[in-house]
């Protein structure tokens, strides 16, 4: 098992880059604890293969290093790296048994015929395929190719680390949810480094540790699920983390208060923005309806019933904003105004999430 850094990392496809869209990856410097089970969540091309690829060694990086446990592998390949990696499709030998691929990996490196047969059982069995163990993966659907390609990926207990590139794309929605919990054990039972290519929020919050978010090829915060939600450092995490995401509200700040829609709202922390566009965070959650007279215009638009709570749509000088009241609330038809809960209150210049005085770095 490894620790991994980042140092000074960044990639282009093209030969010559000369501006920063042309980087896939965007500059970047992290070191990936080791034993620690990460998700790197963002958006379709955002980067997320692009930064697994050079982990692994598939892609050499155009600029930067990457060591494990401090020894430079930057132009090591693959095979020196002591990785096992499992992709969005599957990979598996068709003319080989179910058996035969998990076991590929382990008499590769030379292990012992009953350590073989005793972990290939036990990968078998987590991956729920005991029954088909001596069968051809020639023919099985491609949801069973792709569990062999977990299996196969989970085999090693001596790698470095286990890399996912978004290994349940092609698993029904149910075998999904039991995937993802034998990952979450595998990574109890063994502490491997781990890391989970995801485009899906709830994938990454209940499978990590830590969720490395990814926008438009750059690293914008790398968090805990509750630092994600509490304090998103960039827009982008408000936005894609949450359900629904993050408010946004166009403001000018003047200490501790915000103009917002013309009304005067409270911040509960004196802020300096500088310059640029600056903006107002608030999720939903904190998001308060009133009937008072002190609060942001904002005009109902409806009500959505989704079980647990309410989700209600406001317009707030044209923009769609939300907020979640309880489920036994009524919503009086008299309201018309908003109020924040400052403790939910995050303030943005540029996208990038602006540190109240007094906070710590
Ligand atoms: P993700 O895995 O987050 O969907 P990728 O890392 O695959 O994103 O892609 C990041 C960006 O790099 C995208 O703009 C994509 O089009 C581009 N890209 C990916 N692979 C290649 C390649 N082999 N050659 C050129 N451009 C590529
Ligand atoms: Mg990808």
């Amino acid at each position: 098992m490894a620790k991994i850094t980042l140092d000074n990392l960044a990639h282009s496809y093209l030969p010559n880059p000369t501006s920063e869209d042309d980087f896939a990856l965007k500059e970047l410097n992290h070191d990936w604890v080791d034993g620690e089970a990460y998700a790197l969540l963002g958006a379709s091309g955002c980067g997320k293969s692009t930064l697994l690829n050079i982990i692994s060694g598939l892609l050499h990086p155009s600029q930067g290093r990457i060591l494990f446990n401090d020894q430079d592998v930057t132009q090591a390949p693959t095979a020196e790296r002591n990785i096992a990696q499992v992709f969005q499709f599957p990979v598996v030998y068709d003319t080989m048994t179910v058996r035969d691929n998990l076991a590929f990996p382990l008499r590769n490196r030379g292990a012992d015929a009953s350590y073989v047969a005793q972990r290939v059982d036990q990968i078998a069995k987590m991956i729920g395929m005991e029954a088909e163990l001596n069968r051809k993966a020639r023919g099985l659907t491609a949801d069973a190719k792709q569990k062999i390609s977990l299996g196969r990926g989970m085999v090693r207990e001596d790698v470095n680390a286990l890399l996912f590139d978004e290994p349940l794309t092609v698993i029904d929605p149910h075998m999904k949810w039991e995937l993802r919990t034998q990952l979450k054990s595998l990574h109890h039972e063994f502490g491997h480094t781990m890391i989970y290519v995801t485009h899906d929020q709830t994938e990454a919050l209940t499978f990590a540790d830590k969720v490395v978010v990814m926008f438009d090829g750059r690293v914008v915060q790398i968090g805990t699920p509750q630092e994600l939600f509490e304090r998103p450092a960039h827009t982008f995490v408000g936005y894609f983390i949450g359900s629904p995401g993050m408010n946004l509200f166009d403001a000018k700040i003047d200490g501790a208060t915000a103009q917002i829609a013309g009304a005067t709202v409270p911040l509960g922390a004196g802020y300096q923005p500088g310059g640029g566009k600056v903006q107002v965070g608030v999720r939903p959650e904190f998001v308060k309806l009133t009937t008072a007279e002190a609060g942001v215009p904002a005009r109902i638009k409806r009500v959505e019933d989704v079980g647990r709570h309410k989700i209600v749509r406001l317009d707030v000088e044209g923009h769609e904003i939300s907020a979640i009241a309880g489920e036994g609330d009524t919503i009086a038809a008299t309201t018309h105004r908003i109020t924040f809960d400052p403790a939910g209150i995050n303030v943005y210049a540029d996208d990038w999430r602006v540190a109240p005085e007094g906070e710590a770095a």
